[in-house]
């Protein structure tokens, strides 16, 4: 199939081994790219083992859409046994060592073992090299970004991890360009236990396509159509912020760690506060909706802000100025942690302080704390120390009845929206494949604007069509999946760039399709490596269903336990699974997976 480099590169770094190989037609046809090559290779290679010994593997995958000259292509799936969550995690990253990784020659790198010094994979076409990298351990991500970049160029495409990841730290990320950051379940942290610092990838030839002429004009119409978008001008005004006021109106701002769902700050952060603040923008390549907005810290530093991490360092630590939160932000990018689970674990340590169940005293929206809590959850030292593990790692150990606060599913910590009054929204968190991610399926903006409350089979089905769409798709394409979500890009551009690029014709029902594998192989894979794993670990947190908001527009609502089970269960049932979540041996026979019914059922 044309639009692949056909080749997969594989790393022993304990071997200090380098080898090629054939990337088969099928998984082209059954897995697309990106998450699904993912998948596939850890479903077969990465069995049973401890996320942070030399037997995991971490996946660096592109899609046939990757790096193409189409919208909001750059982007690839970094994914790994998760030390975070014990099952599959991914996430995608924008970054030019998509663009380069193709350039070079592969579609995907695997690398596996464990380096006996610090080290960096240099990765230039053929030429592949394992090197030391002790000066630049210890090094933030920032400062190993310019040294890395002085070394090898400013166009290198470069994926390097912090002192978090060195540090183990299971919600530290792997990030590129000073900003774009992916693998939210501990990617970092594997990376760290592999003694590899960074990827150099530098990549000179071109992958043929089918016709490419056909591609540069559709490329070309898409960049158009999207430029033409009604809301096209006022997201480049606010990008993602658009949605922190939306939320607040709606009483899904996730605040004083997702207590309350409006926060009476919100006016002095809002998208038109960032508005006034904004001096640039930076993104992925080849987008031209770029959402990094650019503002000048608290202490007079560049830094970016979007949706996310504004939601989860400002209201839900009750901290009230944007300065501040870029601040925490950047800190945060340095570092190399996840910048939503780092807000939900500030928030869980502030709820603790108030609490009385741990005995430091922490203020809502003390920012010389919250400063001092970044260090020393990056550092692993202090209170730190209680979170490494994320909010359920945390509440596992303070005990108490915390985990009914510790706002998580399956070990991932929830993203920015406050799902009191969005019973979809909650069951898209308690169903996304690597834990509380809003990225497979944010179903939140279709369940405000029709029936909020209701608990229909009809909200189900259109959640997992949300699913198939973004976390099928979207993360196997792989391209953004935010020309369509927030200007309203056409979903039918997609086949046709597929159909150019490799020259096969595939409908969006042969898309739903490889999705769906998709998923049922994350499933098959959780229940392969966490053996209790089942019904219980898509339940999103107590909170949401006892402890309803005391103000705003979803003052005294909670969600309905018995209906958002019985939600569940149509879940299950539309998706081929049984009573516990398992994929039935029909459901994966019927999309080809005979051999992992087989290996479930043993
Ligand atoms: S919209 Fe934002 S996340 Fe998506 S490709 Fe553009 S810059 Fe990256």
């Amino acid at each position: 199939m044309k639009g692949y480099a056909g080749k997969l590169l594989r790393v022993d770094l304990s071997e200090g081994k380098i080898s090629k190989e054939e990337i088969s037609e099928s998984m082209k046809k059954d897995f697309l790219g990106g998450r699904g090559f993912a998948i596939k290779l850890i479903w077969d290679e990465v069995k049973k083992i401890d996320p942070l010994s030399e037997q995991n593997k971490i996946v660096f995958a592109t899609g046939p859409l990757s790096g193409q000259l189409l919208p909001s292509s750059g982007k690839m799936v970094i994914a790994s046994k998760s030390p975070l969550t014990g099952g599959y995690g991914d996430g995608n990253i924008g970054t030019m060592a998509s663009v380069h990784l193709k350039k070079a020659g592969y579609d995907m790198v695997v690398v596996e073992g464990r380096a006996e010094r610090p080290s960096y994979l240099l990765i230039e076409d053929g030429n592949v090299k394992i090197l030391e990298a002790s000066d630049l351990w210890g090094k933030n991500t920032f400062e190993a970004q310019d040294i890395l970049e002085k070394i090898h160029g400013r166009n290198s495409g470069i994926l390097l991890i912090g002192p978090a990841g060195e540090n183990l730290i299971r919600i530290s990320t792997v990030m590129s360009q000073k900003g774009r950051a992916g693998g939210r379940p501990g990617m970092g942290a594997v990376m760290g236990s592999k003694n590899l610092k960074a990827v150099v990838i530098k990549g000179t030839g071109s992958i043929p396509n089918f016709d490419d002429e056909k591609l540069k004009q559709f490329g070309k119409k898409g960049y158009e159509e999207i430029k033409g978008k009604e809301n096209y001008e006022f997201w480049m005004r606010q990008g993602t912020m658009q949605a922190f006021e939306w939320c607040n109106e709606n009483g899904c701002l996730p605040t004083y760690n997702f207590k309350e769902g409006v926060f009476e700050f919100s006016k002095e952060m809002d998208g038109y506060v960032l508005e006034k603040l904004h001096i640039d923008r930076k993104g992925c390549p080849m987008c031209s909706m770029q959402c990094g907005h650019i503002i000048k810290d608290a202490s007079a530093k560049r830094a970016e802000l979007d949706y996310e991490n504004v939601g989860m360092l400002g209201p839900n630590i009750g901290l009230r100025s944007l300065p501040q939160v870029a601040l925490l932000n950047r800190m945060a990018d340095e570092w190399g942690l996840d910048t939503i689970s780092l807000g939900s674990c500030i928030g869980f340590l502030m709820e603790a302080s108030e609490r009385g169940v741990i005995p430091e005293k922490i203020g809502w929206g003390d920012f010389e704390a919250a400063q001092k809590l970044v260090r020393e959850i990056g550092g692993g030292e202090g209170l730190g120390k209680l979170v490494y593990n994320g909010v359920r790692g945390a509440s596992e150990i303070i005990g108490k009845g915390s985990n009914r606060w510790a706002m998580q599913v399956k070990g991932l910590e929830i993203s920015a929206y406050n799902c009191h009054g969005c019973p979809g929204m909650a069951l898209s968190f308690g169903t996304s494949p690597i834990g509380a991610s809003h990225k497979d399926a944010w179903i939140i903006a279709w369940e405000i604007s029709t029936d909020r409350f209701s608990y229909s089979k009809e909200k189900v089905q259109k959640l997992i069509e949300f699913q198939r769409i973004r976390g099928g798709f979207f993360e196997s394409a792989t391209v953004c999946r935010l020309p369509w979500v927030e200007v309203s890009f056409g979903l039918d551009w997609y086949p046709k760039y597929l159909e150019a690029i490799t020259g096969n014709h595939m409908s969006w029902e042969d898309l739903y399709q490889i999705g769906d594998r998709i998923y049922n192989l994350i499933r098959a894979y959780w229940k392969r490596e966490v053996p209790r794993f089942g019904r219980a670990w898509d339940d999103p947190p107590d909170r949401w269903f006892e402890e309803p908001p005391s103000q705003g527009k979803m003052k005294g609502v909670k969600i309905d336990r018995k209906k958002y089970e019985q939600m569940l269960s149509w879940y299950y049932e539309l998706r081929g699974w049984d009573e516990d979540g398992i994929p039935l041996k029909e459901t994966l026979d019927q999309l080809g997976l005979e051999e992992v019914s087989r290996e479930l059922i043993m």
